[in-house]
């Protein structure tokens, strides 16, 4: 485990060595693809985000941490989160932030996740104007930018789901 100063998981642009001069390899292949940081989420189809369960509190957090978040406590079971929830926040980001190597603009939202916590991430859909609350909301990964290698580095979001499709547990 690294403990890379985790700043909620979000799209930390990959804290990498300034690998920039000495190796710059040509395209490896397209296939190559490495997740923006290990840990966050499961890519086979369907993809799930890795969090954890507290067995004290009954909480759930992600990213996943050895002690819970809520109380503190190590009692804390590694779960696969659930891959649909709904939008609670959102935005456009139109000018890249430092270190961010892909497009812009994107959608950056908040979703909120049946297991009752809400998840920062970026959002496929860009535009605002496309997006309202309680949108259902599915887990996809997405290509993020390609690193020195010539990797395809990728990435979780959140994607509209397509209507009546997700919608199966009006609790
Ligand atoms: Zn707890």
């Amino acid at each position: 485990m690294c403990p890379d100063d985790a700043d909620g998981g979000v799209l930390s642009p990959t804290t990498e060595p300034a690998a920039d001069a000495a190796t710059r390899a040509p395209a490896r292949g397209a296939d190559a693809a490495v997740p923006v940081r290990d840990g966050l989420f499961s890519a086979e189809a369907p993809p799930r985000l890795l969090g954890g369960r507290c067995g004290s509190c009954a909480s759930h957090h992600f990213p996943r941490a050895d002690t819970c978040p809520y109380c503190s406590s190590q009692d804390v079971a590694p779960v696969a989160l659930s891959a649909e929830g709904e939008l609670w926040a959102w935005t456009a980001v139109t000018a890249a932030p430092p270190g961010y190597r892909g497009e812009v603009p994107y959608g950056f939202g908040v979703v909120e996740l049946p297991e009752g916590l809400r998840v920062v991430a970026r959002l496929t859909e860009a535009d605002p104007g496309r997006l309202h609350a309680g949108q259902a909301m599915r887990l996809v990964v997405v290509p993020l930018h390609a690193d020195e290698a010539g990797q395809t580095v990728t990435t979780f979001a959140f994607a509209p789901a397509p209507a009546g499709a997700a919608g199966g547990d009006g609790t």
